[in-house]
């Protein structure tokens, strides 16, 4: 190769790379964090070298709490309790439970599963009983530059022999009619009762990055089912995609997670019993903190 056509190739690859460092900073300008014990020392997202700390994220999104990991710097681990607040999920077929609260349980226990085993770093978009839009939660992911990005669910089927969890990874096409149905379930979930309805696609991704965001997810619910086997009921073909817009939003390598099917007298009565969540929570935390480390090394 001529040496000039090297030089216009290197000086085109500089200018990417000025872009992608001016991105990333303009993203951790607009992420700023208050050390928990010191509320006036502000640092950067990438300067937080231990403690917990707490995250600004504006109004719309408000305070979200980051763990500390047992090393300075490690990876970012977003779980997504889903619904919550006015939008309470699907309800249970024993009419004592709601999507809603299993989905927040799953959500702290996973939380501390993590926490305790000091690999990642991991924050909840929601701590209690509240709505947030789809938006909003793929917000903090994007925003904290999370590594991995979980949307929690429990399913529900007008079938109620209807059992077992799936693993749902972005795509621009449907695995099935059934994984297109759900994603329009999900995307639509808590929207009548949005004031602020979400805005439209950002797009900010190029086409390029979109595809990387889709094989780290595909490779990411691989993973999940792959540590879940054996541990808990999966459906037949578990890992299915479709285009759900929380996961296309997070811009991050993402999936969403449905439990088992409330709709489903067995499952449940096991969702609703901690001991058995700890089975799902157990393959979760391992499958997570593979993905994320097989990504650090790359
Ligand atoms: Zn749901």
């Amino acid at each position: 190769m001529a040496p000039r056509s090297k030089r216009a190739r290197a000086t085109a690859g500089a200018a990417i790379i000025v872009a992608a460092v001016a991105l990333a900073a303009a993203a951790l300008a607009a992420s700023r964090l208050k050390s928990s014990d010191d509320r006036n020392d502000e640092v950067l997202i990438g300067e937080a070298r231990s403690g917990a700390v707490r995250v600004e994220l504006g109004s719309a999104v408000g305070e979200v709490k980051l763990t500390e990991a047992a090393s300075p710097g490690r990876p970012i681990v977003v779980l997504d309790a889903g619904h919550g607040g006015r939008d309470p999920g699907a309800k249970g077929v024993s009419g004592s439970t709601s999507e809603k609260e299993l989905t927040l349980a799953l959500a702290r226990e996973l939380r501390s599963k993590l926490a305790e085993r000091g690999r990642v770093r991991v924050a909840l978009t929601r701590e209690d009983d509240r709505y947030l839009t789809l938006d909003q939660r793929a917000e903090i992911a994007r925003r904290l530059g999370a590594s991995a990005y979980l949307s929690l669910h429990i399913d529900s089927a007008p079938n109620p022999l209807a059992r077992g969890a799936t693993v749902y990874s972005l795509s621009d096409v449907a695995s099935d009619a059934e994984a297109a149905g759900l994603a329009d379930k999900e995307n639509k979930a808590g929207e009548s009762l949005s004031s602020e309805p979400d805005g439209s696609v950002r797009g900010m991704l190029s086409d390029l990055a979109v595809r990387e965001q889709m094989n780290a997810s595909a490779s990411l619910a691989e993973r999940l089912v792959r540590k879940s086997a054996g541990r808990y009921l999966l459906r037949p073909e578990p890992h299915r995609f479709a285009d759900f817009r929380v996961l296309r939003h997070a811009e991050v390598p993402a999936v969403l997670f449905e439990a088992g099917y409330i709709s489903n007298v067995d499952d449940e009565a096991l969702l609703i019993q901690p001991k058995e969540r700890a089975r799902i929570v157990a393959a979760l935390a391992q499958a997570i903190e593979a993905d994320v480390a097989s990504r650090i090394v790359r």
